[in-house]
């Protein structure tokens, strides 16, 4: 069955990260199935199971018994929304991939919408989110954030919009290809060009429990976003230094007048104290930023795997053949812990990838 349905790449993938998400997978994996189904083209459902600690595993394997077009990548441990979502992408066989997150705050009824988008030409489509639910002050910091990027960055990243939309094949392929470490998704994709169309929604709050990611993932991903696509820090930090540079220039200027052509005292104690401090400051802020760029290169320069598949499972049972390795993954050939799993597991061994 497996051999026969890699020989077919549906049109239609829809690719989802799952972390501790077992009391909604049945409402996830039904209301995708039956927003893909009305379209009357083949699909797959691929769910990566990013290391789940509950039973989102066991709960994904026994749904996709009853809905043959749901893959299930499993991931060897926690990953992240990031790496779990690259998994996905790279996973997906479809003509047209669409990408969301598993909590239903993206709304899977939208599908049909984007599909009727792609089918007009678009090449990437966009969930536009026209309102936000989310309380005051994480509203404000986004706020805050996009304004920085849109200040900052040459790649034009679409404000209010996550990662939920869809991505034509070729878009797809860009991505795959991209051998970075930090991923911002969004500003990959709005990188890799193209048509693009936007679908507005209201986005709905998160099903089952707190958010996933959390408050310090999302500082985390900020700083990924604003690291990876500006160079205006950088630039900011040589400028202040230059700046401070002139400053301390010209008042040593200064002090070396009034020390050779009058005779007034040098204020010499408070000039020089305040001095130091400043250049200590400014010289800790340019090292600062210099740092978290070198933080950036040290990740990108070990080029260690982004997620690691232990294994994939359809039609309620391990599938034979893993995941094709894609540029930043690898396949582990270790069976899963748990005893009910590893007595569906088929014995044969797993391919092992190459990390690039
Ligand atoms: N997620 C994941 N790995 C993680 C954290 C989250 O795969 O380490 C998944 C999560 O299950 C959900 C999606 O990523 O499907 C988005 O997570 P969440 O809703 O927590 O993010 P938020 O909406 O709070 O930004
Ligand atoms: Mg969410």
């Amino acid at each position: 069955m497996s051999s026969e349905r890699r020989t077919a790449p549906p049109v239609l993938s829809v690719a989802v990260p799952l972390y501790n998400e077992q009391e909604i997978v049945p409402e996830l994996v039904g209301r995708i199935a039956a927003a893909c189904r009305g379209l009357g083209e083949t699909f797959e459902i691929v769910v990566v199971n990013d290391g789940s600690t509950d039973h989102t595993l066991e709960a994904l394997v026994r749904q996709s018994q009853d809905v043959p077009e749901l893959r299930v990548v499993d991931l060897l441990r926690n990953f992240g929304h990031m790496p779990a979502l690259s998994a996905g992408v790279a996973a997906a066989r479809g003509e047209a991939v669409v990408v969301m997150d598993g909590d239903l705050q993206d709304p899977p009824e939208l599908i049909p919408q984007f599909v009727a988008a792609w089918r007009e030409g678009a090449d990437v489509v966009y969930g536009l989110r026209t309102a936000r639910r989310e309380a005051w002050l994480k509203r404000t910091l986004i706020g805050g954030f996009y304004w920085l990027l849109d200040h900052t960055t040459e790649t034009k990243i679409p404000k209010q919009v996550g990662t939920f939309g869809l991505m034509d094949r070729k878009i797809v392929d860009v991505l795959n290809q991209m051998p970075e470490r930090s991923r911002y998704f969004a500003g990959l994709r709005a990188w890799a060009g193209g048509r693009q169309t936007f679908v507005p929604y209201e986005r709905p709050d998160r099903e089952g429990g707190g958010s996933r990611v959390g408050a310090q993932g999302l500082f985390r991903l900020a700083r990924t976003a604003l690291i990876s696509f500006s160079k205006v820090p950088l630039r900011y930090a040589s400028t202040l230094s230059l700046v401070s540079g002139l400053v301390l220039f010209l008042i040593g200027a200064w002090a070396i007048f009034e020390k050779l052509f009058t005779n007034r005292a040098i204020p010499g104690w408070a000039t020089y104290t305040t001095l130091i401090g400043f250049m200590g400051f400014v010289q800790s802020l340019v090292l600062s930023v210099i740092s978290e760029y070198v933080a950036v290169i040290f990740d990108e320069i070990k080029a260690r795997p982004l997620y690691v598949v232990r294994t994939e499972y359809s039609g309620g049972r391990r599938a034979d053949a893993a995941v094709a390795p894609a540029v930043t993954n690898v396949v582990a050939a270790e069976p899963h812990p748990s005893p009910a799993m590893a007595a569906e597991a088929v014995a044969a061994p797993v391919p092992v990838g190459a990390p690039r």
